[in-house]
């Protein structure tokens, strides 16, 4: 048995191996010890292997799910080994033979589908990194695959979105081929990955192969049926559906084809910005206290999911959001439609998941029972939405609803027993009365148990034994126990002896059978068999019926996620009182009343105070057409964070088809959303908090369009004042001059504020405080103008800094401010040209460049066509 264990184990070295014995999956050598300390349990030994004792320890096969989450959630991957063939067969082999094993299963984080390894409110992806060719012409894509649900789908990315783009799906498990794992230049994006990044061999990745193997995943001829996709996009797939064959070993989850999502159509959102808005985490890591859980009122797992997609990928084109956005003003307006949809929502189980379990041969009655339950919700779903005049969205859900197939409900609900037991084999799930052979044989099994309790009175007066009783065990079936000082009448005499045929002594009891109790016994347990089979034969014949309609399924369990999305939202709407956003494809940003959809209820929940609505205004005037920018003063503490956070998110919520925390909101929609908010601490990757707030920025600058939202909160307070006041002054100018996007900066350089005399779509803002008595008062306003000082001491003050200490802190600040009054910073305004006209006489200095000297020489005119071309390529090499 070692041999066959040392051997399988060899086969999958970075896996712990569950390598089945009887009820038990142990584990053995190194596995053990590690599996031991991570889950608490008792460590033993087993026999001996090259002179030393192997050490071991088990879990029971029926608590396996719990203790694979708890590997699975601490980072481990487990192999599952079970016996493959009947014991039988290997003892007709010889008496020493082994019982055959072998893997069935890899079970890793991104290849899951047990409810218990689950969450219900989020999906559950595996990733495939692919990447033709290296350097600057590299091609990468990523495929994402959640076979507990069987949605697949494929982006192309690029190295400069890539962490962005998979922090937005946040898969829990990425594949990577081993040499891209290993590329320096990739290092610090898998860093931040951690464990979740797992690299695989190259052949996974072969791009020569990859159609073939997704067309024979799918058995089809050719993919020309799923769409077009680039070789990098074949690649990821291919690798994504090699690793979950793979890991699946025997089965084949059933996978939607796959589905391209195109970059152009999402709002793009750098990691940074998501962790600092705290989308779908806190920067603690928790999920209260996020955006999310904020805003979401689904009660269905699959609802929940959509939701959490669509807010890690709002969308940019206008007519998309308002789609989703129909819907929603839709089920406001019919508020009684609205929660009759919700309260039949409520009874949708997990569709999708059940399916994938049925379809990978791990279902259970239970499954069967989701679906019945699924359908039968999504019934009534449909009719309530029928008749209505409803939306785009809501009506293509209902036509999905409609195809559903409800034949199946019927064979589900007259087949299927009310009461399920978990396991298939425990049976008991047919209904009564739906099978007459099975009615026939639970009767004989009913009588028989009837006819042994009444052979226990006549036992009993038969020997005047009144204590004596029948009793079942596994290991001796039904027999009669007396006890031991009671026992005489059945064996004093050679008659009883042979009626009462001895079993068992015990301490103080003795067991006995007889020929008809015997008889009766294996009445039972043939009927119990063959009651088993028929059970087992439904099932199978319930889940072809609906494996065959797993599509339709599928489609309508989507269409229900739809409808709880939407009308989980329409609830948040008139909870809080959100409007609709006016959304189209201008540069408008004009929001009236807004409020931080967050704080909102956080202060409501622990101090019943008002959150203080206020209008954020960047949409162009007159000045090409280009946003504004808002340049934001005012006290720490004043709220400055607040009001910067809250703008972002209600772009994000109104790109995702949500209504928005504000009295009214334009917002032309926005391609991609930049933060630089708050100290985010990467201390442990080596980079001072200056560091990063630099890189931050610098990405930002990089990248912004004049489509963009840009939201930066104290640049440059990381170092000496004047280099901070510096960088922050250049990187206003740029924004304003060469990003032209829309944004809000807040600053405690009151020096800045100076610019918006010179730049004509900056503003200044300033969050207004009340002083009094040597005290300051937040009032949570933003009004124009800029604020004259930061109040820095009368918070330090509030905050319980010593009296001692705030005294002489004012005594400083006075002198410094005489000193700089002196020598105004304000005067900088005049002194230093734009950064526009700085840039170009920054150029006129250096002279022509070669490409300029080139472009000069040539005289369009005189060239043929052919020239011309090789005139630009000559140009382009230059460059
Ligand atoms: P700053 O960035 O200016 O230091 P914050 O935005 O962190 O200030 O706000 C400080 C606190 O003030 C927040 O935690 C919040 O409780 C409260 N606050 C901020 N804005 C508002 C508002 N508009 N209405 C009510 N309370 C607010």
């Amino acid at each position: 048995m070692m041999e066959q264990y040392i051997e399988i184990k060899a086969n999958n070295p970075d896996s712990l191996l569950f390598y089945r014995m009887g009820d038990f999956y142990e584990l053995f050598f190194e596995d053990a010890v590690e599996a031991s300390r991570a889950l608490g349990i008792t460590l033993t030994k087993r026999g001996q292997h090259l002179g030393q004792e192997i050490p071991m320890c088990g879990v029971p096969i029926h608590a396996a799910d719990d203790y694979l989450q708890k590997l699975i959630s601490l980072g481990f991957r487990v192999a599952v080994c079970e016996q493959v063939e009947d014991p039988a067969e290997a003892k007709k082999r010889g008496s020493k033979s082994v019982v055959k094993r072998d893997v069935v299963r890899l079970v890793t984080p991104g290849t899951l589908t047990e409810e218990k390894l689950l969450s219900p409110s989020e999906s559950n992806y595996l990733m495939a990194l692919a990447r033709i060719r290296g350097g600057s012409d590299a091609q990468m894509a990523l495929a994402w695959i959640d076979i507990s649900t069987g949605v697949f789908r494929l982006a192309e990315t690029t190295p400069l979105r890539l962490l962005a783009d998979i922090l937005r799906i946040e898969p829990r498990e990425l594949i990577v081929a081993d040499t891209v794992f290993h590329d320096p230049d990739l290092k610090a994006t898998f860093d931040i990955l951690g464990r979740v990044a797992v690299p695989q061999p190259g052949v996974l990745f072969d791009s020569a192969t990859a159609e073939g193997r997704i067309t024979r995943y799918f058995n089809v001829g050719t993919l020309d049926g799923f769409g077009t996709f680039s070789r990098a996009e074949l690649a990821a797939a291919a690798a994504a559906v090699a690793y979950v064959e793979k890991t699946q070993i025997a089965e084949r989850p059933p996978l939607n084809p796959p589905e391209r999502e195109s970059g152009a159509s999402t709002l793009f959102i750098d990691p940074a910005t998501r962790a600092n808005l705290e989308m779908t985490r806190t920067l603690s890591g928790d999920r209260d206290g996020s955006l999310l859980k904020a805003i979401d009122r689904t009660v269905t797992g699959g609802g929940a999911r959509l939701l959490a997609e669509r807010l890690m990928s709002p969308l940019t084109d206008p007519d998309a959001i308002n789609r989703r956005l129909d819907s929603v003003a839709f089920l406001i307006d019919e508020p009684s439609l609205c929660s009759d949809l919700r309260a039949a929502l409520k009874h949708v189980p997990d569709m999708p998941r059940a399916l994938s379990r049925l379809a990978l041969d791990r279902g259970g009655p239970r499954d069967l029972g989701a679906i019945r339950q699924g359908l039968s919700a999504a019934r009534h779903v449909g009719e309530f939405l029928s008749g209505a005049l409803l939306p785009e969205e809501l009506s293509d859900a209902l036509k999905d609803l409609s195809a559903l197939p409800f034949d199946v409900e019927h064979l589900l609900g007259e087949t299927l027993g009310d009461e399920l037991p978990l396991l298939k084999r425990d049976g008991g799930f047919v209904r009564d009365g739906s099978h007459v052979e099975l009615d026939e044989v639970r009767a004989l099994r009913d009588q028989s148990r009837r006819v042994i309790a009444g052979l226990q009175l006549q036992y009993a007066e038969e020997t005047g034994i009144k204590s004596l009783k029948i009793k079942h065990n596994n290991v001796l079936g039904y027999f009669i126990e007396v006890t031991a000082g009671n026992s005489g009448p059945m064996t004093d005499t050679p008659e009883a002896k042979a009626r009462f045929i001895h079993r068992q002594t015990m301490a103080n009891a003795m067991r006995f059978t007889t020929t008809e109790l015997a008889d009766l016994e294996s009445r039972i347990a043939n009927a119990a068999d063959r009651a088993l089979t028929i059970e087992l034969d439904a099932f199978d014949r319930m889940t072809a019926a609906v494996l065959e309609k797993s599509e339709a399924v599928k489609a309508g369990a989507r269409a229900l996620s739809i409808i709880d999305v939407a009308a989980g939202l329409a609830l948040l709407a008139e909870e809080w009182n959100y409007c609709r956003p006016d959304v189209d494809g201008s540069r408008q940003f004009c929001i009236e009343g807004g409020r931080h959809p967050v704080v909102e209820q956080a202060l409501r929940r622990q101090s019943a105070t008002a959150f203080i609505a206020n209008d954020c205004d960047l949409s162009p005037n007159t000045d090409g057409g280009f946003g504004a920018l808002w340049l934001l003063t005012g006290p720490n503490m004043g709220g400055k964070s607040t009001f910067l956070r809250q703008n972002a998110l209600i772009a994000i919520l109104a790109q995702m088809g949500s209504f928005v925390p504000a009295r009214a909101a334009q917002i032309g929609v926005v391609d991609r959303l930049f933060s630089r908010v708050g100290a985010s601490d990467d201390l442990a990757r080596g980079r001072s908090t200056f560091m990063v707030e630099m890189v931050e920025t610098a990405a930002i600058l990089n990248q912004a369009t004049d489509h963009s939202l840009v939201i930066l909160d104290e640049i440059g307070r990381g170092t000496a004042t004047f280099d901070g006041l510096s960088i922050a002054w250049a990187a206003v100018e740029h924004l304003h001059e060469a990003n032209r996007c829309r944004g809000l900066f807040a600053t405690h350089f009151h020096e800045l504020t100076a610019l918006s005399e010179k730049l004509n779509r900056l503003s200044n803002a300033t969050m207004r405080v009340k002083e009094w008595d040597g005290d300051v008062i937040f009032l949570h306003e933003v009004g124009p103008g800029a604020a004259d000082r930061s109040y820095g001491i009368q918070v330090a003050k509030l905050a319980g800094l010593p009296d001692a200490v705030v005294a002489r802190a004012r005594d400083v600040l006075n002198k410094l401010e005489d000193a700089d009054r002196k020598n105004p910073a304000s005067q900088l305004i005049d002194d230093l040209p734009l950064f526009q006209v700085a840039v170009r006489k920054e150029q006129e200095k250096r002279g022509p460049s070669k490409v300029e000297e080139a472009l000069k020489a040539i005289n369009p005119d005189d060239m043929t066509p052919r020239e011309a071309l090789d005139a630009l390529y000559a140009l382009k090499k230059q460059l």
